[in-house]
């Protein structure tokens, strides 16, 4: 009796917790790499969807998708900051450590699969409605066929489940890159192609350590000019060159592209590097003002759609289950 009548007081506590002190990635997705299977911890994502403030809410899913080590956690904390303080000075003060998607206490184990940000945030738009934000990190390996297949999979889900997919590259778009993208794409069309004719929504090719600033510059503006070179099909391109290109286009009903300067080399290479803003490049900083807000300012989020309707976190569960099933069938 006595334990009954204290299981109510017990989960409030540790709502509270969950909402606030233990903000963390969670895994959502994880591919199994011996098996080649992919499992949803249910339990995981109904724990940070169905929170009573959010469950009802339009969802926007912005997701940071690409193979390991090219600075996804490091942008995505970013954008933890901004969420936590969207004000002019969101990028924090000189010496803060940075905190979150990097946090190192085990949870970032490299493997292929999908995280969320344990807070769902709540933003009010000027015209006074509410949406519910998660932030998503996608990542795999690409070292041998069958670990591409996994990513594609694990990919396909991600884009399939987001309202942004920035896809994290670095140095330049290599046609290595698409046709990744064209697998992922491709595995997820397969997918929903009964139901639904433009599968995806915004697609963000994000190039890391751009160095050629001077053919393109630095930021939306470059990038789209570049992606547009990128991405055109021409006469006497090779038919695959041609296919990869067209079927890019066909899938998103949004595309860009953002050109982000290199951070300087105490990001990049000192191990020591915590993530504090004085020891990351002017020019990078200047870049990252713009580039969060593009994908994050209230008026420009993005409300997740499926065959035209708006869906709720509580949908978005369910979305999930459904689409897991498709791959695992
Ligand atoms: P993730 O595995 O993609 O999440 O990569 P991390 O965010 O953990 O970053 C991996 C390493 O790259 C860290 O040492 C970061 O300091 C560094 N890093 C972060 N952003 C950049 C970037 O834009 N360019 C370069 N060259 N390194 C970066
Ligand atoms: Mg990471």
């Amino acid at each position: 009796i006595l334990t009954m009548a204290w299981q109510p007081f017990v989960g409030i506590i540790s709502n509270k917790v969950a909402a606030k002190e233990a903000a963390r990635p969670i895994q959502i997705v994880l591919a199994n790499e011996e098996e080649h299977s992919f499992e949803l911890d249910e339990a995981a994502l109904e724990n940070i969807l169905l929170q009573d403030h959010v469950k009802d809410l339009n969802v926007v899913v912005v997701s940071v998708a690409g193979a390991f080590r090219k600075g996804k956690s490091f942008l995505l904390d970013f954008m933890l900051r901004y969420m936590h303080n969207p004000g002019e000075s969101w990028m924090g003060g000189e010496d803060e450590p940075l905190s979150g998607f990097s946090w190192r206490g085990g949870c970032e184990r490299e493997t292929t699969g999908i995280q969320a940000w344990s807070e769902v945030f709540v933003v009010e738009r000027s015209d006074g409605s509410k949406v519910a934000v998660l932030l998503v990190d996608t990542q795999g390996a690409f070292d041998s066929q069958s670990t591409i297949k996994d990513c594609a999979t694990v990919f396909a889900l991600s884009t399939m489940t987001s309202s942004v997919q920035v896809y994290n590259l670095t140095q330049n778009v290599q046609e290595d890159d698409l046709q990744h993208l064209q697998l992922f794409t491709e595995y997820g069309r397969l997918a929903m192609e009964e139901i639904y004719l433009k599968p995806f929504q915004s697609l963000m090719f994000l190039i890391r350590d751009w160095c050629y600033p001077y053919e393109h510059g630095y930021g939306l503006e470059g990038g789209n000019a570049f992606l547009k070179k990128r991405l055109q099909v021409k006469q006497n391109q090779h038919e695959e060159l041609q296919n990869v290109r067209k079927h890019i286009h066909s899938c998103f009903s949004n595309i860009g592209c953002f050109l982000q300067p290199h951070p300087g080399l105490k990001v990049a290479t000192n191990p020591y590097f915590d993530g504090r803003l004085r020891d990351i490049d002017d020019d990078f900083k200047t870049h990252l003002a713009e580039l969060v807000p593009l994908l994050l300012a209230p008026d420009r989020l993005v409300e997740k759609e499926i065959g035209g309707n708006k869906v709720t976190c509580r949908d978005l569960v369910e979305y999930f289950k459904s689409y897991i099933k498709i791959y695992q069938g």
